[in-house]
């Protein structure tokens, strides 16, 4: 009889266990599971303070002045208009990501936007640092999330926030279709506008960062069905980018450090 007894007690609780499971509803099981695979696309930033010690690093206040270093260190090369023109684009091009990341995660609560908002700030930060070392004009020293001197930019952060507002399915192409503009953005000016060493270089990271980030908005977009067809790039580098590896590489001058957890694919290094 006590052992009947063992035997209904083992077979009740689980039922009772297999219950409770039927009972997670699928949108729970859906976020659990897509929580899990973000969690794999790390922000460089975020593998910065993991790996690194120095307190500042941790505040972030070691990082800036960092890239603030590292950037002076590199010839002095007087920019033409034409660089002057698209570093103070760019800075807010940045900030329009990071911001309309922000809005998103505040609707959302997806790490995904989280993590690579963090990365935005590093690379309008690296921005900033140009302006300076040429004392030129930060369109951004009074920024304010959301809020932008460039008109061009303020009506492409309006749409995107109406846009990704509206599901977090719309989101996650917001995302793709921001990494999609700067990516096309980049290689332009690599190609054709940037001769400055230093500002080669800093773009350099701008486009192995904004590479990532698309692997990560599109492997969100896979996740949940939808097809991202890409609008300013060609679909052959769209390809080409997201069937590639995640990309470590050794950040802005060492400022930030390549992690253990994480495959470095050597082949499509900008480094
Ligand atoms: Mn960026
Ligand atoms: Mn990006």
């Amino acid at each position: 009889m006590k052992k009947l007894l063992g035997i209904c007690g083992f077979a009740f609780i689980t039922a009772v266990l297999l219950f409770s499971l039927m009972q997670c509803g699928k949108t729970d099981l859906i976020s659990l599971t897509e929580s899990i695979k973000a969690s794999e696309f790390v922000s460089e930033i975020e593998l910065n303070f993991e790996n690194e010690n120095n307190e500042d690093i941790k505040s972030g206040v070691g990082i800036v002045a960092c890239i603030i270093n590292c950037v002076g260190a590199m010839p002095y090369e007087e920019p033409s208009a034409i660089e002057i023109e698209l570093l103070q684009f760019v800075r807010e091009e940045e900030l329009l990501a990071r911001d309309v990341y922000l809005a998103m995660y505040a609707l959302y609560k997806i790490p995904v936007f989280r993590n690579i908002s963090n990365s935005e700030t590093i690379h309008t930060t690296a921005i900033k640092a140009l302006l300076e070392k040429y004392t030129l004009a930060d369109p951004a020293s009074d920024h304010q999330a959301g809020v932008f001197v460039n008109s061009t930019i303020q009506q492409l952060y309006d749409d995107l926030v109406a846009q990704g507002s509206v599901s977090s399915d719309n989101a996650m192409i917001v995302g793709a279709n921001i990494e999609d503009w700067d990516i096309a953005d980049l290689v332009d000016h690599l190609e054709n506008n940037v001769t400055n060493q230093d500002i080669r270089y800093i773009l350099t990271q701008l486009y192995r960062g904004s590479r990532n980030h698309l692997r990560a908005f599109h492997a969100h977009l896979t996740f949940r069905g939808i097809n991202y067809a890409p609008q300013y790039i060609s679909q052959e580098l769209y390809n080409q980018i997201v069937n590639s590896g995640w990309e470590v590489g050794n950040g802005f001058c060492l400022c930030q450090f390549p992690s253990t957890n994480l495959q470095a694919s050597d082949e499509m290094s900008a480094n």
